[in-house]
């Protein structure tokens, strides 16, 4: 009964279209609470919802007979200016405010408001997410690694930790409202930490690359939320 579409203009979308095929058919578990009392030992009754197609998004057409959007890894200014030359961007800017949307990496550059590290000129941004991220934060040299992440929201798929994978990532650096929670942090040498999992509302945004891992847990909790929205299920914690 859901539909789900992954922006195919640029990027690693053949990965996330690879990962959410795997998932057809299988009933989708409602979104426990973000806080994490939801665990396995106490999950949430499956619904009778299942993923019934991936569909790859060029077109304002494709863009339309989809439930929910995935923004995938890959050069988040060439997306950009793919997008405006196929007359999907407006599309995509009314679709993403609105609509279950996930963005990782370069689709979280996309939906955040404000992006540094661009070059001169910078790129249109999607402006989705009321937060600012810093593009390729860990630079070139340290280009990509891993990290243990704790994210609550997961927990009722499976225990903690999820093993993400960051490449040229960028990072959150600010939450501008508090309709924006925080869904993961990774310790960080000089602030602390750094922020590389948001939702508000309906928007997902991961700074790192689970469609890369064999651990399907994001993809779990996206297709959770679109079935969420689409069905008008209680219990989302914002
Ligand atoms: N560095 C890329 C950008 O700025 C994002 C990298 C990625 O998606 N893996 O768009």
């Amino acid at each position: 009964s859901l539909r789900l579409g992954v922006l195919a203009v640029q990027g690693a979308f053949q990965e996330h279209v690879h990962i959410l095929n795997a998932l057809l058919n299988t009933p989708v578990q409602p979104l426990g609470l973000l806080s994490g009392e939801t665990t396995t030992a106490n999950p949430p009754k499956a619904t009778s919802y299942t993923l019934d197609s991936v569909q790859l998004v060029r077109t304002p057409e494709e863009l339309a007979a989809v439930d929910g959007l995935i923004i995938p890894g890959g050069e988040s200014t060439t997306m950009a200016l793919i997008a405006e030359r196929s007359g999907l961007w407006e599309p995509l800017v009314e679709f993403t405010r609105q609509k279950p949307t996930w963005g990782t990496c370069a689709g979280l550059i996309l939906l955040a408001s404000q992006a540094t590290g661009t070059k001169q000129g910078g790129q249109r941004l999607l402006q989705s997410l009321d937060i600012h991220v810093q593009r390729n934060r860990f630079g070139s040299q340290l280009g990509s690694f891993e990290a243990e992440l704790d994210a609550p929201c997961l927990k009722m798929f499976g225990e903690m930790p999820f093993r993400a994978v960051f490449i040229r990532a960028p990072i959150v650096t600010h939450v501008g409202s508090s309709a924006v929670k925080v869904l993961a942090e990774i310790p960080a040498p000089h602030t602390g930490v750094e922020t590389v999992a948001v939702q508000q509302g309906y928007c997902l945004a991961t700074a790192f690359h689970p469609e890369l891992t064999s651990d399907d847990r994001w993809h779990r909790y996206f297709l959770a939320l679109v079935a969420q929205y689409k069905y008008k299920l209680p219990n989302l914690q914002n």
